[in-house]
């Protein structure tokens, strides 16, 4: 049996940003894993109590934190737990993430400033994700997860 992929819930369409919004990745790859019925997804923010929408957060060192200095690094950590939860239940290849997410994000996220600025990171569901051994790559990376998955379907 072809082994599932988590991904995140923006990227198939599920208004679940901060914004309200989605972030549908249209990429005929997705696409096709989606039909095939290996993705398993989740938006960690959700999932750890955060309303939609809600107020942007960016990471600063271990806390994550809103605009307006709320600290929301509670809510990330349940996220993050529910998620790598989900990950083991489904014994999931890989994570494909939502690229520059506080939660999702897997080569960067935004520098915890507020202005815009990104800088190499991970996001905190990312982090403990790779912690357990799990491979997450961004949206931005599906030559990579082919590669994978290819090799992964043939073991
Ligand atoms: Fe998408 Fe992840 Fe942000 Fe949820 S937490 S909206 S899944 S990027």
């Amino acid at each position: 049996m072809k082994k599932k992929i988590l991904v995140s819930a923006c990227l198939l369409g599920h208004k679940v940003r901060y914004d309200n919004g989605d972030v549908p990745c249209l990429d005929p790859r997705f696409l096709k894993w989606h039909e095939e019925g290996r993705l398993v997804h989740i938006c960690p923010e959700v999932v750890g109590g955060l309303p939609t929408p809600r107020p942007d957060a960016q990471r600063q060192g271990d806390r994550v934190v809103t605009g307006i200095g709320n600290d929301v690094t509670e809510e990330f950590e349940i996220g993050a737990q529910a998620t790598l939860s989900l990950a083991q239940t489904h014994d999931v290849a890989l994570a494909i993430l939502k690229q520059d997410s506080p939660s999702c994000g897997s080569l960067f996220i935004y520098d915890g400033t507020f202005t815009d600025n990104k800088v190499p990171g991970e996001g905190r569901t990312t982090e403990l994700l790779r912690k357990h051994g799990f491979e997450v790559y961004g949206e931005d990376q599906l030559d990579e997860v082919e590669q994978r998955i290819a090799a992964i379907d043939v073991q």
